[in-house]
């Protein structure tokens, strides 16, 4: 396979003639020089006989998407859970079909969904991966995530799925091997792929676990830590957020959906950062999306994907939900009082922010990612403007916002590489993993049901998975 984090040497790129869709000079039609993996320049007419020109007429573009929440491994069970609330995901995947994945498994769940985010636009994502049942099953999303060409942040999963035979014995092993993890596969945090560390949820285990989990991320020295907070029933304690070190600029907590202003006053004063999934939490029973309150409190504030087992993979889709749910939220006190709104609240420019820039920034990348400014990563997205559905054009990013259909992609970089042109992924055999992804599916669900019918230990671990005594 192709080692995608390995950028050509000295390949300059020349987008001629592309509209804006974010920033100072949005709306602007301009040239975009692309050199070394970072975008060299941008101005209204720019010459460069050494570049690959690339004809931006009737594009916009903008920065790439930014999912700050996504398991990838989960794209194998694609619309399993379609109809499920919270509580069947964790009888269904969490105690479920987590137990039975094999390294390969997660090599193709994870490669597809990075792959397929790709296609959409997504230039970067953190990936929650809480399928870690083996070092194998480690070093199989580790090298995904390398093989597939995409900026993310593989957060390595302390959560113990309830396996039959665990290979990490006890919670320490799962310490150990995320130390050779990093000594091993991730010494720096300067590749295209860097290393961090997803948490067991708080409620799932005892303080001590937590402020472990946290020590290790520590020791080793790593630039992300996410976990799940905040998503019903689980209550948020700040004060053991506080006690176990769980917070800080390293922290990106997922959904946050009941949780209080206190929580984001605590995430905004320690510099820990919110994402927010609306697809998933308003459509499995969460509760409404934190926007609104993490965006009042000051957080770093970005979107996420977090599951293809229920939704859409596609960050125009969350984007749009997300814009909706504030404004619904925003107007709701009006609407309530009988009144008209004064106005919605949000525009679709903060929106495209929050897909972008936000999200750059709730995953610790702002000062590379999630804007078109010279001197950052060339990670970009231009979409084709000459649709019916896109016609007449409005402002960039309304049109992109409200109107753009994934299909509107057509190209996409990454670190100054080309991954998809003319809207198809470039050197991904999509017609070869399409029957690998059948077949794995068509496996996991044979092995969890072989399972189910061997013991009674599913609902036995669902059941302590609930009351909180995971290990
Ligand atoms: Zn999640």
């Amino acid at each position: 396979m192709l080692d995608k984090t390995r950028r050509e040497p000295d390949r300059k790129l020349l987008i001629k003639g592309t509209q804006l869709a974010a920033g100072r000079h949005a709306d602007e039609i301009v040239d975009i020089l692309i050199a070394n993996g970072k975008i060299a320049d941008i101005a209204p007419q720019i010459d460069a006989t050494d570049a690959e020109v690339l004809d931006g007429n009737q594009t916009l573009a903008t920065p790439g998407f930014v999912d700050g929440h996504r398991h990838l491994w989960q794209t194998n069970l694609r619309g399993m859970l379609a109809n499920a609330v919270l509580a069947d995901y964790y009888r269904g995947v969490r105690v479920g079909y987590a137990t039975v994945y094999t390294p390969d498994d997660v090599y193709l769940g994870v490669y597809a969904g990075a792959v397929d985010a790709l296609r959409d636009g997504v230039t970067t994502v953190l990936d929650h991966c809480h399928i870690i049942n083996s070092p194998e099953h480690a070093d199989a999303a580790a090298s995904a995530l390398k093989d597939a060409g995409i900026r993310a942040i593989f957060c390595y999963g302390f959560y113990a799925p309830p396996v039959k035979n665990p290979v990490f014995r006890q919670r320490h092993d799962r310490y150990h091997d995320v130390g050779r993890i990093r000594r091993d596969l991730f010494p720096s945090d300067d590749g295209l792929v860097t290393l961090g560390a997803a948490l067991t949820e708080q409620w799932l285990v005892p303080e001590d676990v937590t402020a472990d989990e946290v020590r290790t991320a520590h020791d080793l020295n790593l630039r992300n830590v996410t976990l799940h907070v905040g998503a019903n029933p689980a209550k948020t304690d700040i004060e053991r957020f506080r006690s176990t070190k769980c917070f800080g600029p390293a922290f990106t907590y997922s959904h946050c959906v009941s949780c209080q202003a206190a929580f984001f006053k605590f995430a905004a004063e320690t510099g820990s950062a919110v994402v927010s999934t609306p697809e998933t939490e308003l459509g499995m029973g969460m509760g409404f999306p934190s926007t609104n309150k993490a965006l009042e409190a000051g957080t770093r504030f970005g979107l996420g994907i977090d599951i293809v087992s229920f939704g859409n993979g596609d960050m125009l889709t969350t984007t749009r939900l997300a814009l909706q749910t504030a404004r619904a939220l925003h107007c709701q006190p009006s609407v309530l009082a009988d009144k008209m709104p004064e106005s919605a609240g949000f525009s679709t420019k903060d929106a495209l922010t929050w897909a972008t820039s936000g999200g750059a920034g709730a995953v610790g990348l702002a000062d590379k990612i999630g804007s078109l400014e010279v001197g950052k990563q060339a990670d970009l997205v231009l979409f084709t403007t000459d649709r019916l559905s896109l016609s007449p054009l409005s402002d960039a990013a309304t049109a992109i916002v409200m109107h753009a259909r994934s299909n509107d992609i057509d190209t996409v970089i990454v670190d100054g590489q080309v991954r998809v042109r003319g809207g198809e992924l470039i050197g991904v055999d999509i017609k070869g993993l399409l029957p690998k992804l059948e077949e794995s599916k068509r496996l996991i669900l044979d092995r969890v049901q072989q399972a189910r019918s061997e013991q009674s230990n599913m609902s036995k671990a669902y059941e302590s998975l609930i009351s909180g005594k995971n290990e």
